[in-house]
Parts: structure tokens; sequence; C-alpha cells
């Protein structure tokens, strides 16, 4: 039997999960997870990077992200669900690769320089929020992923674990490390917006969630603004300025009826409520599984704790074994 090629992704336990992750990532592990080996890293000590004086709030979200996935239909059965703290060998690991990376490369990854903005850091940017990148290079090294399903902003931090893996493979002669290939979403170009049109993120306040209400999403969606440009609905839209539509062309079903509300919008005769309403159907039908799937995950904490302890174990084994590979390709190895 050939064995299975292995699979690594993960989230910050910053918040519920959004429709952002539903698309850029939840959609291609459910799809991959019976033919790839999966890990699934909750990033608690990589969340903390930014959230170090609210550490409550971060460890309470790895619960609720569990129940996330479970929700959406990751499989605890063949996916191992795991949290990044409880492996302290990604740590050690990081010290080494550090050596691999210059502080001019950190310095120039363009997402974590638009989150630095994002966060206004007020005592200056935290080293270790400045260095997470070089987290996400172990953890993935750690697990020889051969691939890495991410959303776009995800592209610099899978580039940056490549040539790790190729400096140190190079350097240490050896081919231990997996060179990892990014997968990204089938459905989208580039990051799913948030209702402010920043990326749907956790942190910006901006998302709408999979766990939200058919009554959050009715508030959320009416909100959203329409074509600015227009003066009243008899007016011919510009269905490209408005966001409405590009959740729609994302998420609806109903592509060819789409079509034709897209081309009756252009010319003129359709209420932006009309819009809205078809929009809140669509989110609506599509997270009433997940809600009551969630729900029932939810109440069973013993059945989350089982889910964590199972998925921790088998990633510690896992980057144990690496980590020992590691040490002795580089010659730190003492039989002391
Ligand atoms: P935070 O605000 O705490 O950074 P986040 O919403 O950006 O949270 P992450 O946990 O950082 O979520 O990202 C987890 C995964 O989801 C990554 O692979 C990321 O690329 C993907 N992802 C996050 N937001 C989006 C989005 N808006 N569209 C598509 N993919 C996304
Ligand atoms: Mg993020």
């Amino acid at each position: 039997m050939t064995k299975k090629k292995r699979l690594l992704t993960g989230d910050r336990p910053t918040g519920a999960l959004h429709l952002g992750h539903f698309v850029g990532s939840l959609q291609n592990r459910v799809r991959l997870q019976y033919e790839y080996d999966t890990f699934i890293m909750i990033a608690d000590a990589q969340a903390i990077t930014d959230n170090y004086d609210n550490v409550g709030r971060i460890a309470a979200h790895v619960y609720e992200l569990v129940c996330d996935y479970v929700s959406v239909g990751i499989d605890p059965a063949v996916s191992h669900i795991f949290i990044q703290s409880m492996i302290p060998e990604l740590f050690e690991m990081t010290a080494y690769f550090m050596n691999l990376v210059t502080i001019q490369r950190i310095g120039h990854n363009p997402t974590v320089k638009l989150e630095t903005k994002q966060k206004g850091f007020r005592e200056g940017v935290p080293a270790g929020f400045y260095l997470y990148p070089m987290f996400q290079v172990s953890d993935i090294l750690a697990f020889k992923a051969d691939v890495v399903p991410v959303g776009y902003d995800q592209a610099p931090m899978v580039e940056l674990t490549r040539d790790v893996a190729k400096k140190f493979n190079a350097t240490y002669k050896t081919e231990l490390l997996v060179i990892p290939e990014a997968i990204f979403p089938v459905s989208l170009q580039t990051n799913l917006l948030g209702l402010d049109r920043n990326k749907m993120s956790k942190s910006l306040n901006n998302a709408i969630y999979l766990k939200d209400t058919r009554d959050e999403i009715v508030q959320k969606v009416r909100k959203m603004p329409s074509d600015p440009d227009r003066v009243d609905y008899h007016a011919p839209g510009s269905p490209e300025k408005v966001l409405v539509f590009d959740y729609l062309r994302i998420f609806d079903p109903d592509q060819e009826g789409l079509d034709a509300l897209v081309d009756q919008y252009r010319k003129g005769g359709v209420m932006d409520k009309t819009v809205k309403e078809r929009l809140i159907e669509v989110l609506d039908a599509l997270l009433v599984p997940i809600r009551e799937k969630r729900a029932s995950v939810a109440e069973d904490r013993k059945r989350v704790e089982s889910i964590l302890r199972e998925g921790t174990k088998a990633a510690r084994e896992v980057a144990g074994d690496t980590l020992a590979e590691i040490k002795e390709v580089m010659g730190l190895v003492f039989p002391l």
C-alpha cells in the first residue's frame, strides 16, 4: 500500500470561523481529508503573538474551533485536530530554522506588514508577532506536509517555508524535509472580503460567522452598502460595485438565476432590498445544517476534549519523530 500524502493547515483561535474560512480553506480540507493524512492545527501560540494580554479568550476559542470544524464536515475520525502549544517540539524546531532566514526577509512579508498596520500596536511591534511566520515554517515542516490548503494571505508563509526547507536540505545535505505546495481556494480569486471590504477576518469585526443566527445574518446583510452612484432603483446600477453580488457569485447555487438578476440590475429596476433578500436566503440555507450540527457538538464537551486529546497525541508523535531526525542530520546528537 502506498503511503498517503500529508496535509497540514490550521487556524488561529481568535474567534469563530466565518464565510471566508468556509470557501477559503474549510471546503478544501473537507474535500481532501480522506485522500490525505490530514493534520489541522489550532494555532493558539501564534494567536497569542498579538493577544498576549488576553490569553483566556484565545484558550476559550480552541474549543469553539473544534465545534466549527465538525459542523462543516471535518471528520475527526480521519483528521487529526491538535493544539499548537501542546507540541513543544515545534518551538525547538523554530529555534533551528530561524538561523536559515534573515531578519530582512521576515520584514518583507506583505501579510505581516498589512496586519501590523491594521493592529496599530501602541508599544511597537512585539517580536513574537514580527516572527510569527517562523512558527508557521515549523508547523508545516514538522509534519512533512505535502500540501497546505490556505487562503491567499498565507502565500508568503508557504513560500518562506519552501525556502527554509530547501536551505535546510542543502545545508545539511539531506532530503529530510518535504517542500510543501500551497492549495488555494477553487472558488475565489482573492481572499473573501468582509463587510467593510477589508479581508474578512475574525479580528476585524467584519465577518459573517458560520454560527450566526438568521437574525444576525439579516442585520449584517441589510447594512451592506449598495451601489453608491445609483440615485434610485429605477436607474441603471453597477453590480461590480456591490459586495452583495460578489457574495452571491460565490455562494448562490443558482448561478443562471443570478446572471439574469445581474443583467436586470445593470439595466435598472432592481431594488437593493431584493438582492439582499436573495443573499439572506442563500446564506441561511447554507448555514442551517452547519448551525444544527454545531449545536449538537457544542453540548458534548467530553467529545470535543477527546477529539483534541487524540489529535494532539498523534501530532506530537509525528513532530517528535521529525525533530529527532532534524537533530540527527544537523549533528546535534549526544549519546550521554
Ligand atoms: P485573524 O483575524 O485572527 O487573523 P482570520 O480570520 O484571518 O483571523 P486565520 O485563523 O488567520 O483567520 O486564517 C485561517 C485560514 O483561513 C488561513 O488559511 C487563511 O488564509 C484563511 N482565511 C482567513 N480569512 C480568509 C478570507 N477572508 N478569505 C479566504 N480565506 C481566508
Ligand atoms: Mg489571519
